[in-house]
């Protein structure tokens, strides 16, 4: 009898820490973009997520002071720059996951497997629909040429959006051509950088200038608020041959902490963040693109037509990070 109560009472303790499995989080992105996917996340899988929401910073700051002590076992950021400094800074580990290789193309993830993109955000040409006709754009290098002379406008270098763009043309293009190229953006400005991707916009579509550089999802908020604003999208460097590699992309994503104390519950959140269901949520909260190719973005965003997608690896925007900065610098790109 004795025997029996005490294999019961062992029963217990393994359903009751079952039940309290748990996952903690350390998330720059919002609560209303990551909560309803963590709720869905609880209700399949019984699995509790405990997250902290802040700017990449003081997270990247806060696990860094935690060191082994932190509770965090995954996080979430947005930008391959970011999220390569994370990995740069000793804060995360190198995950083997069948799973997350299947469902995440190769250039959207960390080649050395610390962290995984989550959604794609494309950085892409947006113009005045009555001071431009399509046909006069074709590339980011073209906005260099002497015809965008006091027609574009530009967010700050001092943007990680920015950095990594430069820093993956970097990549693809080597330093002095990207340099000639952020010179000439430099010398067709219409005016300040901007603060942000949406003052852009405005600027554009107030025929401040004619063209700007920004990620799509800025676009749609935008244009969600003031449909009738004169703004269209426009997919650079898409024909076949030299130059033409493709629209540049970056992802948010997430990779799993090197002291996590939940380890194994941290990939399977990952990895289901990666799946069909978590994919659509998570792209369409923010007008993102899924990262997992099978998933279709949402209808209004596949109304912006497709596109194709630079290769090169996201992860080149950290590693070229430094350089770009300098280079943006020496530009006279502030
Ligand atoms: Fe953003």
């Amino acid at each position: 009898m004795r025997k029996l109560l005490l294999a019961s009472l062992a029963l217990l303790v393994t359903a009751a820490s079952a039940s309290a499995a748990e996952v903690v989080v350390y998330s720059a992105r919002i609560e209303q973009l990551i909560k309803p996917l963590f709720d869905a996340y609880t209700k399949e899988t019984g699995v509790q997520v405990k997250f902290v929401t802040d700017k990449e910073g003081p997270l990247m700051a806060r696990l860094k002071a935690e060191g082994k002590n932190t509770p965090a076992d995954l996080l979430i950021t947005v930008d391959a720059g970011n999220l390569w400094q994370a990995s740069d800074q000793g804060l995360l580990r190198p995950v083997e996951s069948r799973i997350l290789e299947a469902n995440i193309p190769a250039h959207l993830r960390d080649p050395g497997k610390e962290w995984f993109g989550l959604s794609v955000r494309a950085r892409t040409l947006v113009y005045n629909k009555n001071r431009v006709k399509a046909g006069e754009l074709s590339t980011y290098e073209d906005l260099a040429s002497p015809k965008w002379k006091d027609r574009l406008c530009l967010r700050t270098s001092k943007k990680v959006y920015n950095q990594s763009l430069v820093a993956m043309l970097i990549g693809e293009h080597g330093e002095p051509k990207t340099e000639t190229m952020v010179r000439g953006w430099v010398d067709n400005l219409a005016t300040a950088p901007f603060p942000d991707d949406t003052k852009a916009l405005e600027a554009v579509a107030a025929g401040l200038c004619d063209v700007t550089l920004v990620n799509t999802y800025y676009f749609g908020r935008l244009m969600q608020k003031k449909p009738n604003l004169p703004l269209a999208i426009f997919w650079p460097n898409q024909n076949t041959g030299a130059g033409n590699a493709g629209v540049h992309v970056n992802v948010s994503g997430a990779g799993v902490t090197r002291y996590a104390k939940h380890p194994e519950e941290a990939i399977r959140l990952l990895e289901w963040l990666s799946s069909d269901k978590a994919q659509n949520l998570y792209a369409d909260m923010n007008m993102e693109y899924p990262a997992n190719p099978a998933i279709k973005p949402d209808p209004l965003v596949a109304s912006w037509g497709s596109f194709k997608p630079n290769l090169i690896n996201v992860a080149e925007a950290g590693r070229l990070q430094v350089r770009a900065v300098k280079l943006m610098d020496r530009a006279g790109y502030k």
